[in-house]
């Protein structure tokens, strides 16, 4: 072991926390190099996407290290879901206010689990000290022309969701102690917001299923929002068919539950639409209808937005 009171540089952190999570048919080159080389199928695509986690805004001060990292990693991959995409690897750029052990090896812990739940070698980063935030790039394969897109939906598909929203709002709202509730069912909803898990294989499914899919990150009319814009179509969205989970169910009134899972975001299920002829994906909910004309229609719209950074 180090000497806990030299300063450890920025390399025998990596090599320590970071180096060895990259393995996968692939990776050509893993960590340790100027840039990492993986190895694309003929007639695949690359896709690409990034997303940051910041301490205060993303998540509370103080959050448990393995969670954070978990999350942060969820989150990027529920892109690749989303773009119907098969998981090649990711990067992670890390800024860090201080480098205390047993913190690191909890945020390693976090980062291996997600490796191995996501098939996503951890292939690069970078190291910075600073305040507490993640930014983790994620790269995934399609084969060429199949990536799902927001601007395919048409007048007469179906719209579905992956699985429960508003789980993950009432799991934040948990941990800020915004709210309480019986042992199970706020242990289950802390989990949502601390675990998501992206709908990885369902996203490669959908592919040349789908006429659109977005995954549920900033609430799910702002979401569709993205693709009522994108496909030039107006969404309708039926509240009585948002799925809403007993975990959630027993800890708020069905308004505050219906109001998370339209608004609250960060679930990170798939919304997706297919043409009424297609049978949808075992599991999936129809929440609604694309139809003519242009934006989000739902009956309990309300004040409901989505999470906005400005
Ligand atoms: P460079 O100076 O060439 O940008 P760095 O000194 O930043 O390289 O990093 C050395 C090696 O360690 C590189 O291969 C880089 O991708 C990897 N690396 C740095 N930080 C991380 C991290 N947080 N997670 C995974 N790999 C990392
Ligand atoms: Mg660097």
């Amino acid at each position: 072991m180090p000497d806990a009171k030299q300063p450890r540089g920025e390399f025998s952190l990596i090599a320590q926390y970071f180096s060895t999570l990259d393995k996968s048919s692939d990776v050509v080159l893993g960590n340790g190099d100027d840039g990492a080389v993986l190895q694309l199928k003929t007639g695949e695509e690359l896709v690409v996407s990034v997303d940051s986690m910041l301490e205060d805004v993303h998540f509370p001060r103080n959050s448990p290290p393995a969670d954070v990292a978990y999350r942060a990693v969820a989150a990027a991959a529920s892109d690749l879901a989303a773009m119907g995409a098969r998981p090649l690897a990711m990067t992670l750029a890390l800024s860090i206010p201080h480098a205390d052990d047993a913190w690191l090896s909890d945020i390693r812990s976090g980062l291996s689990d997600a490796v191995s739940d996501f098939d996503l070698p951890l292939v690069g980063g970078d190291l910075t000290r600073g305040a507490l935030s993640l930014s983790v790039q994620v790269m995934g394969a399609v084969p060429s022309g199949q990536a799902i897109r927001r601007d395919g939906a048409r007048p007469g598909d179906l719209i579905y969701v992956s699985g429960s929203l508003g789980d993950s709002a009432a799991g934040l709202a948990l941990i800020e102690g915004r709210l309480t509730g019986d042992v199970q069912a706020a242990d289950a909803l802390r989990a949502r917001f601390w675990r998501p898990f992206p709908a990885l294989d369902l996203g490669v499914s959908l592919r040349r299923q789908a006429t659109s899919a977005i995954d549920v990150s900033d609430g799910l009319l702002a979401d569709l929002g993205h693709i009522a814009e994108a496909s030039k179509v107006c969404v309708y969205v039926d509240s009585a068919l948002i799925p809403l989970s007993q975990a959630l169910k027993s800890v708020v009134s069905t308004e505050q539950a219906l109001s998370w899972a339209l608004g609250g975001g960060e679930d990170y299920r798939l919304c997706f639409t297919l043409p009424e002829s297609v049978p949808p994906p075992e599991g999936s909910i129809r929440i609604g209808c694309v139809e003519s004309g242009s934006g989000v229609r739902c009956d309990a719209a309300g004040e409901i937005d989505g999470y906005r950074h400005f």
